[in-house]
């Protein structure tokens, strides 16, 4: 049985956007009437697809899709038709639910529909049983599909329960994409939490800072240029119990000034295939151990390989991707490979890179990640991203682009004194923004079309 969103007080909000504030009873209701009308449609659909901006019926239509014992897919609105149309075949998609109709040859309904009347849940979910086929935010080239079960889903959500003490009363604010881990995983925690979840349909600096305000936010999940915008423009603590930033590094200049705010900043690491996150640094510890993802979440266990490459094991890691068994991804004893690069020190988990980011100069191992956030302290610069460039001497060496105007002296001093020679960039191009995918992580790879 999809219990989750059936077992909470009736009365007790469960979602709220702007234009509407749904009880626990009404989203029940509501998801089990489009679940019924997709029955009544298309009874047969396995995958089921979603390409739909965030919204209140968004969230309804992931539960519609549980209840009816399905595989949601959620697809990410950004892309182009031909990408969407691969990762529908990728997925074996035969249903798609939208917000508005697209023009692709697949049997699609608007997920706004409902019938009178509700579907009678038959479906028992099982621990192993693949639940989500998500893809992953396609960072580093294209998107791979993962298999994210039941079990994953539960395991995340009640470890976020235990380590971060999220409870039935939290109001937590989505303003990540629905489509990737960060904001799906937020629709999960809520339903099998039970606290009410906020849903915005895009990241916007001056709303999200009202919101947080006037309805006493007190969970946020965010990528760090989302908390860089959030503080410029005047972020305070307010009732937040918890800032969770993951997706990526963040530069210890924002740390630093969150801390002088009073910010409860959980820096945390994790990734699709992991359903969320692995490792999180709690807001008590965030000075003592600046710059670190924190600890294992427990049950999960990290380790680092000769390599430097982190390893994870763990109820949340996903059991492959999609009709494509890889079995180089995992190690003998069963721990999942997650291309990322780290170390461990005192138990807590410091990511540098990803493997196919590593700059290799003249033998020294060069970190875009460090580079970034020391350039990020120079006065005028609003982002920057560092990619590698083949170099005669020394194989390979990094080079920045900056958006913003800064004075070049400053720029000087400041890599002077952040960083070693060898790890200055050999050319800094100015740039007018950075290749940013939808959750606004940097695309690395894209950097160098800046070039042409
Ligand atoms: P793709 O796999 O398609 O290239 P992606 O890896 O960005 O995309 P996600 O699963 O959304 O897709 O992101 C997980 C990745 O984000 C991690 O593997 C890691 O590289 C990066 N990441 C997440 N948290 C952190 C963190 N705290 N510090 C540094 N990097 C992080
Ligand atoms: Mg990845």
């Amino acid at each position: 049985m999809y219990e989750w969103i059936r077992k909470h007080p009736a009365s007790h909000l469960a979602l709220v956007t702007a234009d509407d504030r749904l009880t626990w009873a009404m989203l029940r209701t509501e998801s089990l009437q489009l679940a019924q009308f997709i029955h009544e449609q298309t009874p047969t659909a396995k995958r089921i697809g979603i390409f739909a901006k965030n919204s209140k019926d968004y969230v309804i239509a992931v539960h519609a899709v549980h209840l009816l014992g399905k595989v949601l897919v959620p697809l990410n609105t950004r892309l182009t038709e031909e990408e969407v149309r691969t990762q529908l075949q990728t997925a074996k998609v035969d249903l798609l639910l939208v917000d508005v109709e697209i023009d692709l040859s697949i049997t699609q309904l608007l997920i706004t529909r409902r019938t009178t009347s509700c579907f009678t849940v038959t479906h028992e979910w099982k621990e192993d049983e693949t639940m989500s086929l998500m893809f992953t935010s396609g960072t580093t080239g294209r998107a791979k599909a993962v298999q994210q079960t039941y079990g994953n889903h539960l395991a995340s959500a009640r470890a976020a329960e235990a380590h971060l003490d999220y409870r039935p009363s939290d109001r937590m604010l989505a303003v990540t994409p629905l489509f990737h881990m960060s904001g799906l995983s937020q629709v999960y925690r809520s339903a099998i939490i039970g606290s009410t979840l906020y849903v915005e349909p895009r990241f916007d600096v001056d709303r999200t800072l009202h919101v947080i305000e006037t309805e006493g936010i007190t969970q946020l999940s965010l990528v760090s240029i989302m908390l860089q915008r959030l503080l410029y423009a005047g972020l305070k603590k307010h009732h937040l119990r918890t800032l969770l930033v993951g997706g990526g590094p963040v530069p210890r200049s924002l740390l630093e000034e969150a801390e002088r705010r009073q910010l409860p900043i959980a820096q945390t690491y994790g990734m699709t295939e992991t359903c969320s996150q692995v490792a999180t640094l709690l807001p008590s510890e965030a000075l003592s151990h600046i710059g670190s993802s924190g600890q294992a979440i427990a049950p999960t266990r990290i380790r680092i390989n000769s390599d430097g490459e982190i390893e994870v094991k763990g109820p949340t890691v996903t059991k492959g991707y999609f009709e494509q068994p890889e079995s180089d991804a995992w190690t003998p004893d069963g721990y999942w490979r997650t291309g990322d690069l780290g170390t461990m020190r005192d138990g807590y988990l410091y990511v540098h890179d990803r493997r196919t980011d590593l700059i290799l100069s003249g033998g020294e191992n060069v970190y875009p990640a460090e580079i970034e956030a020391a350039m990020l302290r120079c006065t005028g610069v609003q982002d920057v991203g560092v990619t590698k460039q083949a170099h005669p001497t020394w194989g390979e060496v990094p080079i920045a682009f900056v958006v913003g105007s800064y004075d070049p002296a400053e720029m000087q001093e400041v890599l002077d004194s952040q960083l070693a020679k060898y790890k200055h960039p050999i050319a800094i191009h100015y740039a007018p923004n950075l290749p940013r995918n939808a959750n606004g992580k940097l695309m690395r790879h894209r950097l160098k079309e800046l070039l042409s």
